[in-house]
């Protein structure tokens, strides 16, 4: 059999047009696993031919229908045709775009002014499709820019991709996206701000030779209200000014500017001044429970292993209890009892005698935990909460969240293991439109424009 398809264009003043398109040839003789139903080449093909036929048609209209002043409503003249390019997700076209000359009905003194100007500039201010755009920008979030032009050239008839296009089309995303961040601002001024958590980590990426650093730091973290959460990504050298990136993307979650914001992260001080920064105000920060947790459990297992340690010269009591209610103080925010229990650990530790060697190995492996801890502590005392009360309270005590982020956004792209190496910008434009997709923020703006 043949299968024919035809495309009937109907424009708005009633006339119609047909498009033959390409036909479809399946011999019943012939047929087998290769050639039952329609194929991938026949789809793109096919795709191709109908967005062709559909985009001539459309400018055809748009043409007929901008030639009429709106003000005098007389036909103006055609001054040429510019030959045009236009990327699509369904194929490359070249088109020929009228140029109309300017009414002079307006004009007073009867000359016009300015030159002829061309009804489509404003459809396609980049020569390719919003839709091919965004596509591109996803694809190159989720995988290599390489990898991301195979797996369109793979599915869809559009043009041959390059990588650097892919690339340079994200960036462009990425810009848009800040750009929508900042639109937003004016629409949720009257809402009542909800308390907001930021959570933090950092992950590292190889940076590009040319830049005198081994590797870059990527701040991602996850900014929650109680209805809404949202990721987001930054390279701390790329903007010119994170902390007002930051600012934005927690000004679109709902924050008013004046209430305090609390953030959850790990020991490394740069991370919550990126935020007191962004903020200009109060920020609590509060310390990661898993990061102290984990340090405790280092010192419970070192008393373990004294206690268990053959000759072990001293009273077993005076160990474990310690290491016992330490865990529960530090839980509870009795930082001071928990200090003075790590003091006395380390004291009883060094009076012990010193004969056996495994017992020897066991103490100082005690006290090197209970430095670590007390060390930690003290370098965040500020920082720590009633890590109970809060959990009691459903209040967020763990970064973990972002840690989730760490790798979204930082290593499934940009990882170690990809081998590949980053600019600062380059990396900052993938964070960004990277958050962007794993939030479903993308499409979302993107429909927004269009509306
Ligand atoms: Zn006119």
């Amino acid at each position: 059999m043949d299968v024919r398809i035809i495309v009937e264009t109907t424009f708005e003043n009633g006339t119609k047009r047909s498009h033959r398109l390409d036909s479809i040839s399946r011999p019943a003789r012939q047929v087998g696993p290769e050639n039952f139903g329609l194929m991938m080449k026949d789809s793109q093909s096919l795709l191709c031919g109908i967005q062709e036929a559909v985009l001539r048609d459309q400018i055809e209209e748009i043409s007929e229908v901008s030639r009429i002043c709106p003000d005098c409503n007389k036909v103006r003249a055609i001054h040429d045709y510019r030959p045009r390019v236009v990327d699509t997700l369904f194929g490359r076209f070249r088109i020929k775009a009228p140029r109309m000359r300017r009414c002079a009905c307006n004009a007073k003194s009867k000359v016009v002014l300015g030159g002829p100007f061309s009804p489509l500039a404003h459809v396609f201010p980049d020569r390719s499709t919003p839709e091919l755009q965004r596509l591109q920008a996803e694809l190159g979030a989720r995988h290599s820019f390489r990898e991301a032009a195979r797996i369109m050239e793979t599915f869809l008839p559009c043009a041959r991709q390059m990588n650097t296009t892919v690339r340079n089309r994200l960036g462009k995303i990425a810009q848009d996206i800040s750009g929508i961040d900042r639109a937003e601002r004016a629409v949720d001024e009257d809402a009542t701000s909800p308390p907001l958590t930021v959570f933090l980590d950092g992950a590292h990426i190889r940076c590009r030779p040319e830049y005198q650093r081994r590797h870059l730091d990527v701040v991602v973290g996850k900014i929650e209200s109680p209805n809404m959460s949202r990721r987001f990504g930054l390279v701390q050298q790329a903007p010119r000014s994170p902390a007002k990136q930051l600012r934005q993307a927690l000004i679109s979650q709902g924050w008013d500017g004046r209430r305090p914001v609390t953030v959850i992260s790990d020991g490394e001080p740069a991370l919550p001044n990126l935020v007191h920064r962004a903020v200009q105000g109060s920020v609590r920060h509060i310390l990661d429970w898993w990061h102290i947790s984990m340090r405790v459990q280092h010192v419970e297992n070192a008393v373990k292993g004294l206690l268990q340690a053959e000759n072990f010269p001293g009273i077993s009591e005076l160990f474990q209890r310690p290491a016992e209610t330490l865990r529960w103080n530090l839980w509870h925010g009795k930082i001071q009892t928990a200090g003075t229990l790590i003091q006395c650990l380390m004291v009883d530790c060094s009076r012990l005698s010193k004969d056996d060697l495994a017992v020897r190995d066991a103490t100082a492996r005690v006290q090197a935990r209970c430095r670590e801890l007390y060390t930690y502590l003290a370098n965040n005392m500020g920082n720590l909460t009633d890590y109970g009360w809060r959990h009691r309270n459903g209040f967020p005590i763990s970064s973990s969240r972002a840690e989730g982020c760490v790798d979204d956004i930082g290593n499934t792209r940009m990882g170690k293991r990809r081998r590949m190496r980053w600019s600062p910008k380059g990396a900052h434009q993938v964070a960004v439109t990277r958050a962007a997709v794993l939030d479903g923020r993308l499409s979302v703006s993107f429909h927004k424009i269009a509306a």
